[in-house]
């Protein structure tokens, strides 16, 4: 399932975004790490974690970027949706708030990422039933109008982390792998959102030079 982490077909950056407190950077560590965090407290000096999954035979490297806490003060800059090709919009299913600021997220969205970015709506901490505070319907509901994909999950209990990530990451690159067919080698070079493929053979050379590199490989 997971392969040696310089050795991938694709690379697709993501974003976390959503309200303080809602449980981004325990998706990120639940994900990358299989770790999870009671306390609070924001990334320090952590701008992304990567993890590779298999889809269709293709290793995907994802790497996903997490805020470092400045959500709180409306303060995201713009070279964090740079590249990114997909964005987890995490509310909390126990916080009706972080639901209703949904909206003014999708906005950021479309001010700062590329257009053609895709979106789920993910309702984390599924496992506080007793305090949910966001129905399940409603959110859905929500989801379709706006053409997001919506999946609840647990960063606590695991439950439908793999999934979300797994789910996003497949809509990708079905997107990519479509528009590669579609297009010539010449205009598909010049979409800007678009992560192309290197062959495996190609990697270790072109990741000497550029490591950290995200976007137009
Ligand atoms: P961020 O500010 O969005 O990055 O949120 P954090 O990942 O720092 O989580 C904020 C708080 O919510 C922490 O106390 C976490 O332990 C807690 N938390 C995160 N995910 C879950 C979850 O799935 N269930 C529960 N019950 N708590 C969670
Ligand atoms: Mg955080």
């Amino acid at each position: 399932m997971v392969s040696r982490d310089d050795e991938y077909d694709y690379l697709f950056k993501v974003v976390l975004i959503g309200d303080s407190g809602v449980g981004k950077s325990n998706l990120l560590s639940r994900f990358t790490r299989n770790e999870f965090n009671l306390e609070s407290k924001s990334t320090i000096g952590v701008e992304f974690a990567t993890r590779s999954i298999k889809v269709d035979g293709k290793t995907i490297k994802a790497q996903i970027w997490d805020t470092a806490g400045q959500e709180r003060y409306r303060a995201i800059t713009s070279a964090y949706y740079r590249g990114a090709v997909g964005a987890l919009l995490v509310y909390d299913i126990a916080k009706h708030l972080t639901y209703e600021n949904v909206e003014r997220w999708l906005r950021e969205l479309r001010d700062h990422a590329d257009q053609n970015i895709v979106i789920m709506l993910v309702g984390n901490k599924s496992d506080l039933r007793h305090l949910r505070a966001v129905p399940t319907d409603e959110a859905k509901a929500f989801a379709e109008r706006h053409r997001l994909s919506f999946i609840e999950t647990s960063a606590l209990d695991s439950t439908n982390v793999e999934t979300a990530f797994h789910n996003i990451l497949t809509e990708i690159y079905h997107i990519v792998s479509q528009k590669q067919l579609n297009s010539t080698p010449a205009t598909n070079s010049s979409t800007d959102h678009v992560i192309l493929p290197r062959p495996i053979s190609a990697e270790n050379e072109a990741n000497k030079s550029n490591k950290n590199c995200c976007q137009n490989l």
